[in-house]
């Protein structure tokens, strides 16, 4: 049987997602009240419809216990958005992905139950300051409030040494778990590979420890 999604709110995230699964092939029914929105998706979901999520029956008659992974991604309207998470619960959706406003928002939805709450806001918000800070630092990916995983541009002080050289999982505590040079990856670099200019160096740490390594080498 084939997977079925629905996205719930056709905003610049909902619609986003909706999109995307659509090109990917996948079977996804659209809803948003607004009528103009979902005219819009008419062509791009299998389903477009036009509903208002925290009316319980409107969900019932749309066929939503039958969906397998939902996604509310309603913006502003917090209300609207934890009404139709408890109703989607309610209903046992196998997968609820819930859109944050806020924090509080966030533990509210955890608390009732979302399976996946997402900050699509906050997240890149931070990634980006990331670059900002350092132009070397292409990408940032937060794996718990203490650990991530970053992208970094090999400059003139990595270039050119070996990990042995440069000694980096005993001097900052981190991983290099790959490296990248043009089309080419590396997902296990050998203690004797030599880091080339531009080389791109994954690296997994605490984020105390990676910064660390950011200060001392990027
Ligand atoms: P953006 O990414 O553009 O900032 P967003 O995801 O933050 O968008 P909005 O632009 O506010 O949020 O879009 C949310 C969408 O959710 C709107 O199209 C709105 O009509 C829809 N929406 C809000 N409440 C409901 C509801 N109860 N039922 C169905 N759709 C809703
Ligand atoms: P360790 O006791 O730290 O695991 P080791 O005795 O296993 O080191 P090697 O694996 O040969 O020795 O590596 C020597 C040093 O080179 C390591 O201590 C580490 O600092 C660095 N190093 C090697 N590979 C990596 C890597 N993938 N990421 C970060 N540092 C590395
Ligand atoms: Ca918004």
């Amino acid at each position: 049987m084939k997977k079925l999604y629905a996205v719930i709110g056709l905003g610049r995230f909902g619609g986003s997602i909706c999109k995307e699964l659509s090109k990917e092939g996948k079977e996804v029914l659209a809803i948003d009240m607004d009528e103009d929105k979902v005219n819009e998706y008419k062509e791009i979901a299998t389903h477009a419809v036009i509903a208002d999520s925290t009316d319980e029956l409107a969900l019932k008659e749309l066929g939503f216990r039958n969906i397998d992974h939902v996604i509310v991604a309603i913006g502003d309207n917090i209300h609207a958005s934890i009404l139709t998470t408890l109703i989607l619960g309610e209903f046992g959706v196998r997968k609820i992905t819930v859109k944050a406003q806020n924090n509080y928002h966030e533990k509210i939805l955890e608390k009732i139950g979302a399976d996946e709450v997402v900050h699509p806001e906050r997240d890149m918000g931070r990634r980006i300051a990331h670059s900002i800070i350092s132009s070397n630092v292409l990408d940032y990916l937060e794996l718990s409030d203490e650990y991530s995983v970053v992208e970094i541009k090999a400059g003139e002080k990595l270039s050119d040494k070996t990990l042995i050289e440069l000694d980096i999982r005993k001097k900052f505590g981190c991983n290099v778990v790959a490296i990248k040079r043009g089309k080419d990856i590396n997902v296990s670099p050998m203690p004797n590979e030599q880091i080339i200019m531009n080389d791109i160096l994954i690296i997994i740490g605490s984020d105390k420890d990676i910064s660390r390594f950011q200060k001392a080498l990027v």
